[in-house]
């Protein structure tokens, strides 16, 4: 099969990755940089360029779209939806895990437990605020990414001043419940096609809440508890990912599903679960697309 990956670079150790399971499989491998595709519709059909090479035989992509880029690349991959090629991530996946709001709307929807989390007008910030009584306030960027843009607020008029601010720039956040117990640590699943493929614990740096593992973040390999798997599943088909990192916090009242990645790192998971993610993403495209 031809498998493109639309990535920035073959470099990048998740590239590399998949490149390399893909060929181990004899399958014809090739990266395409979503910046260098032009997109066109012409007498009605969906019809890509890269670097004005008209595309097609591409059987299969991998979507591997940065934050950076959040807007061009879904579109990217979109026009290859609209080509009816297979695709491991939908466009529509990408762009509603990316706000973590919308994200948020969806698994409620999916009635997928996730942490208290509120979104309002600015108006209504001070009453909101009043709502967590005493207790530390989390306040999120609603498009941050690796641990950037998440603050922990210890009381409410750290909070206020905080909402003030972000105001003041002109930034979209949103305030949700901190889960201490989870004593900055957290969970992330890998899931291929409605499977956990790979699990890891990963637990923030001392003086840090945050586990992120570009924040400084160690990681240890865990099994996941049944109840982790089920909602990690849950939450890769709420938002209609085939493949994803799924975050998951273990509170007090079970596990809470924190975010989604549509473009999960694979140097950590692969390197601390000892599991071959790429092959699974590989196996995933076999069964699914068609030549
Ligand atoms: P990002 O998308 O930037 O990684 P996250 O929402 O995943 O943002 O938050 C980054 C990290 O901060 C999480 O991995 C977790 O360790 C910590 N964290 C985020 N939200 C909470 C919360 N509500 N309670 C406790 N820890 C949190």
């Amino acid at each position: 099969m031809n498998i493109a990956i639309l990535s920035r670079g073959e470099a990048l150790y998740s590239t590399k990755s998949l490149l390399n399971a893909g060929k181990a499989r004899n399958h014809k491998m090739e990266v395409l940089d979503p910046s260098y595709c032009n997109l066109a519709v012409e007498n009605g059909k969906a019809v890509l360029y890269f670097e004005n090479e008209l595309v097609n035989d591409v059987h299969a992509i991998i979507p591997r779209i940065g934050a950076s880029n959040t807007y061009f690349g879904t579109n990217v991959v979109r026009h290859f939806e609209a080509m009816g090629i297979f695709t491991v991530v939908s466009s529509a996946g990408i762009t509603n895990s990316r706000d973590k709001w919308t994200c948020f709307q969806i698994l409620s929807q999916h009635k997928i437990p996730v942490p208290r989390t509120l979104y309002a007008s600015y108006f209504e910030f001070e009453e909101q605020v009043k709502t967590f009584g005493s207790k530390p306030i989390i306040i999120k960027l609603l498009e941050g990414t690796h641990g950037e843009g998440v603050i922990l607020s210890a009381s409410p008029q750290n909070a206020l001043a905080t909402i003030e601010t972000l105001n003041a720039a002109g930034v979209k956040f949103l305030l949700q419940e901190y889960i201490e117990e989870a004593n900055g640590a957290d969970v992330r699943a890998i899931v291929v096609d409605g499977v956990v493929v790979a699990g890891m614990k990963r637990k923030c740096k001392i003086g840090d809440f945050r586990s992120n593992l570009h924040r400084g973040g160690t990681s240890e390999i865990i099994a996941l508890s049944p109840a982790e798997e089920k909602i990690a599943i849950k939450a890769a088909k709420a938002l209609n990912l085939g493949f994803c990192g799924v975050d998951i916090l273990q509170s007090k009242n079970g596990p809470l599903v924190l975010e989604i990645n549509s473009t999960p790192g694979l140097e950590g998971i692969e390197n601390t679960s000892g599991k071959n993610v790429s092959k699974s993403v590989i196996g995933y495209i076999e069964l699914n697309a068609t030549k």
